[in-house]
């Protein structure tokens, strides 16, 4: 039975929820929630000098921000806002991060930036969408692990969950990482700050929720295959209900709705706290993330911007959910030949080399996936007995997961109600079809963690004809390339 208060969960409550969370079976397995409060509120920036103050008795912060002007529902200039309240109370430096070619990523030379004013700071405050807080997050965690500043956040967008979690996508070498790093400690999501936000931005949190529907299934998958050890139904239970709600009000989000923002914003954060729960991001991060991490790598070869994150996954996730209608409805466990599932380092070595090889002129790409993809390959050659248990209880497994799962024509209705982007060809930077082919096709070759793409690859079903009857599909959909 669902515990009824879990599936209801709000963001803001965070003692109340800890208390649920602590009453759910095999509760040991969650990690904590490291953080102090979250306020989902109209005005809710108002309170950032008090923030400050819940967090340090010294007085000087350092303020961090990309150089993109901000406004709110009034028209008012958020960031100069938020520096004249701080500014009230402390001795505040405001560090302004900029990059060549305007758009700001997450780097360890941009964190470096940051980490070079900490010695002179009590508290930052990182005004901004994801980037920013990430960057945070990574420089105060890696500059002193044990004892990280106080960190409070002002989100401007709803345009990620990973606000409120422990970890930062980084850039390493041109490939993107997911690293352990700090939550915020104090979260502030002002709702007349990202009511004003871009429409795309708010779309694109929206549409990093559609991997809810792909992502803990993705998750389920490595555990029963002994693939990952660290699966809990809590985090996902704690957001599927309201995320199946805002599928429904996608046209009222579409329309921007205030409600239906407000709603947004606590199934985003939860969203991020699912993810500290896991102490991975596996609960928001599946197949879907994948493909669109390859698509974000590629981006510097093809000398193009990085699209929103959230659209991206979203149009990655009609695929995903495609992948998974196949496996629950056409994968037949009988016809899999255990034998010729177990493909070795010989013989992966090279692919994985020669489908990241384009990435750079070192390899560096080339080598970090193939490191990662090599422990993954290793795992499954001595999970078999439960791989072989999987094919023998494939309809226990398929009703399992029956209620985890959305049709992908529904998703894709949802998403085109909410006006996302349903091609890869319509994102703000539009991605060729060449390229999509190549991600879709080797994303399980990226990265240590198990997908329904590797037991599709495994199985020997995965190929580029097979990818091509995706497509095929997702186009009856209005959706894909
Ligand atoms: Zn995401």
């Amino acid at each position: 039975m669902l515990d009824q208060r879990l599936v209801e969960a709000d963001a803001t409550d965070l003692d109340g929820l800890r208390k649920i969370l602590a009453e759910q079976p095999e509760a040991e397995k969650l990690c904590p929630i490291g953080m102090k409060k979250i306020e989902i509120d109209h005005g809710a920036a108002a309170h950032v000098a008090d923030a400050v103050r819940t967090l340090t008795t010294g007085t000087r912060v350092l303020m961090v921000s990309d150089a993109t002007d901000i406004l709110d529902v009034k028209g008012e200039k958020v960031k100069e806002r938020v520096k004249a309240l701080l500014d009230e109370k402390y001795t505040v430096e405001w560090l302004v991060i900029r990059e060549e070619g305007g758009l700001v990523h997450c780097t360890p030379e941009n964190a470096a930036k940051i980490q070079a004013l900490l010695p002179e700071a009590d508290c930052v405050v990182g005004v901004g969408s994801g980037t920013i807080c990430d960057l945070c997050k990574y420089a105060t965690y890696y500059a002193d692990k044990e004892h990280p500043k106080a960190l409070v956040v002002v989100q401007t967008a709803l345009s990620v969950n990973a606000f409120s979690d422990n970890s930062s996508v980084m850039l390493f070498s041109g490939v993107k990482r997911t690293v352990h790093s700090r939550y915020p400690a104090v979260l502030l999501i002002d709702l007349d700050i990202v009511g004003a936000a871009p429409a795309e931005m708010n779309v694109s949190g929206y549409g990093d929720l559609i991997a809810t529907w792909t992502a803990p299934v993705d998750w389920y998958l490595a555990n029963v295959l002994g693939m990952n050890d660290r699966f809990h139904t809590a985090p996902s239970d704690m957001i599927r209900t309201q995320c199946r709600r805002l599928l429904k009000n996608s046209e009222k989000l579409a329309a921007g709705d205030a409600k239906t923002l407000g709603e947004l914003a606590n199934v985003l954060t939860l969203s991020g706290l699912s993810m500290g729960l896991a102490n991975e991001s596996s609960p928001a991060s599946g197949s879907e993330h994948v493909m669109s991490h390859l698509i974000d790598m590629s981006s510097k070869v093809r000398h193009t911007g990085i699209c929103y994150h959230g659209t991206q996954v979203a149009v990655s996730g009609i695929i995903s959910c495609l992948l998974w209608d196949y496996l629950l409805h056409e994968f037949r466990p009988q016809d899999v030949q255990i034998d010729t599932c177990y493909p070795s380092e010989e013989e992966m070595k090279p692919r994985v080399l020669q489908a990241f090889d384009w990435l750079d002129e070192d390899h560096s790409a080339a080598n970090e996936c193939w490191s990662d993809y090599q422990k993954k390959l290793a795992r499954w050659h001595e999970v078999q007995p439960q791989f072989e248990a999987f094919l023998k209880n494939f309809d226990a497994f398929k009703s399992q997961v029956a209620d985890w799962v959305q049709p992908p024509a529904y998703i894709a209705e949802c998403m085109h109600k909410a006006n996302a982007p349903c091609r890869y060809s319509k994102l703000n930077y539009p991605v060729d079809a060449k390229t999509v082919r190549w991600a879709i096709t080797n994303c399980h070759m990226m990265r240590n963690r198990f997908s329904i793409i590797d037991l599709l690859h495994f199985t020997g079903i995965w190929s580029d004809d097979f990818v091509e009857g995706i497509l095929k599909k997702a186009e009856a959909l209005d959706a894909g390339l």
